[in-house]
């Protein structure tokens, strides 16, 4: 394979009509519209069914399922849905607070997005790694001093997660209005013809209050990501309490899960360059997702081993552990290689070699051309999303650790080998219009999407 060098325009491909310019969509149909509703009204549902299934029937989705058969869906909800208890909500409303107050004080290095397709560069205080360091020190604290039990969370797990569906839905509503109202970039907006669907997928790209405070990445980067530990934690106190002891089978997700919270702060300014903070409009799925979804699902395993404790022996949670760390390797250092690429302009080795790139061009919606490189060796050029590859072994191995009796567990890994299939069908769209003749190059060089001769 051969580096290419040219200054040919990248050309959106004709076959891709439903995209008018990269990152920016068609008007979307009125049943497309209508989808989008539908699935905003089912995700909170589906969100309450899961926590009923979990807290009600055992874990049963098969029992759970027949009891909303039987009561009807109105029933089933009016029955079974927690009440939000004054306790929970300031509970939840705290969160919210201190988390906005460590995004706004801790100290933090600036760093520089990639253009957005309006041709808007937006500068970040990357602070995460001081946010999540005060978050554990503070929850440590009112712990040792029981000012807050570490099982407050998984206690009044069902009025939390009822408040957090509140937040979430409040936080789509104010980003459709601010979107309309008081945008933070023009340029950087998308509307796409249908109210439904500007909830669903947002209209602001990059959402700010003043020219700095990013509501995007507190969203996913604060109230979620720092979210996600602290919950495990708390549902491994609740196995202690109920059992006297906590599992290696519950140790194993929560070290995996620290290890990709740690690391996903440690590189925060790479996050940065992703699809969610790059190409994702601030709707529904980032407002209520790492409010409401982020803390049910991805915590599936350790609420599950909190009632269900399983035992394996210590050589098998350390093997799951082992393969654990192997697709997180995968996933940081294919993240790494991508990144390095772009950051040093191609001055890096990648695997002890000089890498293969294509180098590209693109215009922003201004008109503006812009280059980039497109990575063929190491990772990327086996596969065309490995990191995406890494991330799927990964939320196997934290389902691996609740068996094979229930479904439920494995929640997080189901939900997570269906997003990043259809994001890599997405993402290859976009970039087909985005880069054009360079993609293309690309995929003749690099034939698979995710399995070698498989897919
Ligand atoms: P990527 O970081 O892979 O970003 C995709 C972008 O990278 C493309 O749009 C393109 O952007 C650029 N690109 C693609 N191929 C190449 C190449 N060969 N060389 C150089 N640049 C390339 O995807 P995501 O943002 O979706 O995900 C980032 C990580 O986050 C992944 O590891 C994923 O697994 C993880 N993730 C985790 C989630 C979770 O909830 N736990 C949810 C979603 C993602 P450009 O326009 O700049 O060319």
């Amino acid at each position: 394979m051969k580096a290419t060098i040219t200054d040919v325009k990248s050309e959106p491909d004709p076959n891709q009509d439903s995209l008018v310019f990269w990152g920016r969509r068609k008007k979307v149909s009125a049943p497309s519209g209508l989808l989008s509703l539908g699935f905003m009204l089912t995700c909170p549902l589906f969100v309450i069914f899961l926590y009923v299934c979990t807290w009600r029937f055992d874990s049963s989705i098969e029992e759970t399922a027949s009891t909303l058969v039987s009561y009807g869906l109105p029933g089933f909800f009016l029955k079974y849905t927690p009440s939000p208890t004054l306790k929970s909500i300031i509970g939840y409303t705290g969160w919210l607070v201190f988390q906005a107050v460590l995004y706004s004080v801790l100290p933090g290095k600036r760093v520089t997005a990639p253009p957005t397709p309006g041709g808007n560069t937006l500068v970040y205080r990357v602070n995460g790694l001081n946010s999540w360091i005060v978050t554990i020190i503070a929850t440590v604290i009112l712990a040792v001093t029981e000012a807050l039990p570490l099982s407050s969370i998984a206690d009044h797990w069902g009025g939390l997660v009822v408040a957090a569906n509140a937040y979430g839905i409040l936080a789509t509503l104010f980003g459709w209005m601010k979107g309309h109202l008081v945008p933070s970039a023009t340029k950087d907006r998308r509307f796409s013809g249908s109210l439904f669907h500007d909830l669903l997928s947002g209209i602001e790209l990059n959402p700010r209050i003043g020219s700095n405070w990013d509501i995007k990445l507190y969203q996913i980067g604060r109230v979620g990501m720092n979210a996600w530990v602290l919950i495990d934690l708390s549902f491994a106190a609740m196995q202690y309490q109920k059992f006297g002891a906590v599992t290696s089978t519950m140790l194993v997700p929560i070290a995996l899960h620290t290890i990709y919270t740690v690391d996903f702060f440690v590189n925060e300014d790479w996050y940065l360059s992703t699809i969610d903070i790059c190409h994702d409009h601030f709707g529904f799925s980032l407002a209520w997702g790492p409010a409401a979804w982020l803390p049910m699902i991805y915590t599936c395993q350790t609420q599950y081993l909190a009632s269900n404790p399983v035992e394996l022996p210590y050589w098998c949670s350390a093997a799951i552990f082992a393969v654990g760390v192997a697709g997180y390797i995968m996933f940081r250092s294919s993240n790494h290689q991508k990144y390095l690429l772009r950051q040093s302009n191609n001055n890096c080795l990648i695997w002890g070699k000089k890498p293969i790139v294509i180098q590209s061009q693109y215009t922003t919606a201004d008109s503006s051309t812009h280059s980039s490189l497109l990575l063929c060796s190491g990772w990327w050029g086996a596969v065309r999303h490995p990191n995406y590859v890494g991330d799927i072994l990964f939320s196997l191995c934290t389902g691996l650790c609740a068996g094979f009796t229930h479904i439920l567990p494995w929640a997080y890994f189901i939900f997570m080998t269906t997003l990043l299939v259809h994001r890599a069908l997405r993402d290859e769209a976009r970039c087909r219009a985005k880069h054009g003749v360079f993609w293309q190059e690309y995929c003749e060089n690099v034939r698979w999407i995710l399995i070698p001769y498989v897919f």
